[in-house]
């Protein structure tokens, strides 16, 4: 059906549609507010594109891209992102001030994990 191309099609912010937080395989979404307000953040602060490589995942799709089972984009918490024309390590420092509750730094992918996490802290690199 074709109207379903236009499925989660709705602005939510300025420089972000909720389409690109949806799951790729069945286009369900959730996401957490303060989530999005930290991204409207470091958007704002970069002036540049903040593209969301994972956002939400249904447990099927979860599983296929090898997510932990527990995952934080399980529940609309999470989004994994990348920016261009910045290097991974100035990005992070821009996320560790922003103040994600999870950060996750994968150097060889070249992309971060984002998270807002209820419990402490985590960081961790791969
Ligand atoms: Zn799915
Ligand atoms: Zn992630």
């Amino acid at each position: 059906m074709e109207m379903l191309n236009e499925i989660n099609n709705i602005g939510i912010a300025k420089h972000f549609r909720l389409s690109e937080f949806a799951c790729p395989c069945c286009k369900q979404v959730m996401l957490h507010p303060k989530l999005l307000v930290k991204l409207i953040e470091l958007r704002k602060i970069l002036e540049r594109p903040v593209y969301i490589n994972s956002g939400y995942r249904c447990p099927k799709y979860n599983q296929k891209v090898g997510g932990v089972v527990n995952s934080y984009h399980r529940i609309g918490l999470a989004a994994d992102i990348k920016v261009k024309d910045i290097s991974l390590i100035n990005l992070l420092e821009v996320c560790e001030n922003i103040g994600f509750g999870g950060i996750g730094f994968y150097e060889k992918k070249n992309f971060l994990h984002l998270d807002v996490r209820p419990t402490k802290r985590a960081r961790w690199r791969k």
